[in-house]
């Protein structure tokens, strides 16, 4: 069959959660029997989000193939299963970098290159490529930011004159917006949605669908009301109540029958009825939990949970695993101290020492590490919360006084993280770290091969440093192991503490691996080793 692409656009406001719409609509198609994909185009001028600080946009999510992209796509590869790759993540800056490098080239032939048709045109290549991989029944295409705004218009555009491309039963546009409530009148108010669905019309795209986001039930009359003023069927309005987990959204779609909708406009034949047994019962897990733990969450980013986003839901996946409900407490780094470390980590069943760049909050990381170290209290570190163990070992226990990584002091006497010797001529930052898979081997015998159950494992990067195979021989006498090493290169990939129940840090993100269907190892472990360290207090 010839790939259906499915758009969604947004209006009103940003953070409806059009990537959780998407997902949850990918999902339910999927679990009919259809390939799915999802794709994410976003407006910004950036090349990608890499070079973002994470208070602007949130994680930078990072795919197999290296690629460093929006944290939308962490969400389509935790309902799907299913890895993205560069493809799956377009910008503004990526489609103007294309055009402008080929108008160097001399490929335009001496034409004045215009938004339409030649950005236009790239768009388009570009909405289209996956689905020319022969790979895909649908393709979804979300539009970040909102209808109306200046930098969005181009993909409106390329959306308009895709439906004619393709024909209007081969494209369904889904348009998600908001019906606020006011509190004083009582009611869910319309217009808002009315004005966004005009604006997209304005730009020559009618949407078949509205998703719209309320904090209240939406009642039939309301719903009359919309599809009267926006030319959309009744049945095509679909109520998005606030959740009480990303995870229900699925299930609520599927009640307000979003797939059976779309299956419909896009004339598709019926597969069959979704099988959702799996999420029902992770749900189910999920929502009854037998115990309780308390996980310290230690960075620098804290303010904004949206900068830790996989590692949220790679606790909510092995939570849900454990039969466990996951408290992350959050703890920002630049405010923990020797002093009051152990008043601030008494409670906790765990420790978690997130990733960052920089050398902000540093020493605060370094404090928790010591005191769970001290106190046998289950720790994970990821990325600089793996290099901090490793220089914390170095000051406390091998008595490598200042020693450091050398991003954070360039001039230590004790380099035991190290820039890696590749990075060292790179004067470029944008996609330029140590990104991707790349394969590990785990030391038999080892706590990280008990947790994965096997020896050869792959696991995605983002980093310029590394540990310093110099200071190898002494951390492995003391009693840190490196238990994890790529064959290729011989990088420490996982170090873990002997005599400690569980102390386990890695330089690679286990987080972005995990799935609903497959919670990584590692957070089921660890969460279970906190469990355990509860019951034993
Ligand atoms: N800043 C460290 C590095 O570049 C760690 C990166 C990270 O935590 N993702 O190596």
């Amino acid at each position: 069959m010839a790939t259906k692409y499915i758009f969604v656009t947004g209006g009103v406001t940003s953070s409806l959660g059009k990537g959780i719409i998407s997902a949850s609509l990918a999902k339910l198609l999927q679990a009919r029997g259809y390939s799915v994909t999802i794709q994410k185009f976003d407006p910004y001028i950036n090349i990608d989000p890499g070079t973002l600080n994470p208070y602007e946009h949130g994680e930078c999510f990072v795919t197999e193939d290296g690629a460093e992209t929006d944290l939308d796509l962490g969400h389509y590869e935790r309902f799907l299963n299913v890895a993205t790759s560069q493809a799956n993540n377009v910008t503004t800056g990526r489609i103007y970098h294309h055009v402008i490098t080929q108008e160097r080239e001399g490929a335009y032939l001496g034409k004045t290159v215009q938004v339409v048709p030649h950005i236009t045109d790239e768009i388009k290549r570009r909405m289209l490529l996956l689905g020319e991989s022969g790979e895909y029944d649908i393709v979804i295409t979300e539009i970040g930011g909102c209808v109306g705004d200046i930098e969005s218009l181009p993909f409106i555009e390329a959306v308009r004159q895709l439906r004619w491309d393709l024909g209007v039963n081969e494209t369904c546009v889904i348009h998600l917006t908001l019906l606020p409530y006011l509190k004083a009148a009582g009611e869910l108010k319309t217009k808002p949605t009315q004005h966004s669905v005009r604006d997209l019309s304005e730009a020559g795209v009618q949407p078949d669908i509205l998703v719209c986001r309320s904090e209240h039930p939406i009642p039939s009359d309301l719903r009359k009301k919309i599809a009267l003023f926006c030319n959309v069927k009744q049945n095509s309005v679909i109520e998005s109540i606030d959740a009480e987990t990303i995870y229900d959204v699925p299930l609520l779609m599927r009640k307000e029958k979003l797939d059976e909708r779309v299956i419909a406009k896009l004339k598709l034949t019926h597969k069959a009825d979704p099988n959702l047994d799996t999420w029902k019962e992770f749900l189910g897990k999920l929502k009854n939990p037998t115990s309780e733990v308390n996980i310290a969450l230690v960075g620098k980013y804290v303010e904004l949970p949206d900068a830790y986003k996989s590692i949220i839901e790679s606790f909510v996946h092995a939570g849900s695993a454990n039969e466990c409900k996951v408290n992350i407490k959050w703890f920002q780094s630049e405010n923990v101290n020797d002093e009051n470390v152990a008043t601030l980590l008494q409670n906790m069943d765990g420790v978690l020492v997130a990733p960052g760049f920089g050398e902000r909050g540093f020493k605060g990381k370094l404090e928790a590490i010591r005191f769970v170290r001290e106190n046998n209290i289950p720790f994970m570190g990821i990325c600089l919360g793996m290099q901090c163990a490793a220089v914390e070992f170095a000051r406390n226990v091998l008595g490598l006084e200042g020693a450091a990584s050398t991003e954070m002091n360039p001039e230590t006497p004790h380099p035991v993280i190290d820039m890696m010797e590749d990075q060292k001529q790179i004067t470029q930052m944008g996609g330029t770290m140590r990104l991707g898979a790349y394969t590990c081997e785990l030391k038999r015998g080892s706590k990280a091969y008990s947790i994965y159950g096997k020896s050869k494992i792959s696991e995605r990067h983002r980093h310029r440093y590394e540990f310093n195979n110099k200071y190898l021989q002494a951390f492995e006498e003391a009693g840190m192991h490196a238990t994890g090493i790529n064959p290729d290169t011989g990088l420490v990939e996982v170090i873990e503490l002997q005599n400690h129940p569980w102390f386990v840090a890695a330089q690679y993100h286990p987080e972005l691996k995990s799935t609903v269907l497959n919670p990584h190892p590692l957070f089921v472990k660890f969460v279970k080793a906190a469990i355990n360290f509860a019951k034993s207090k």
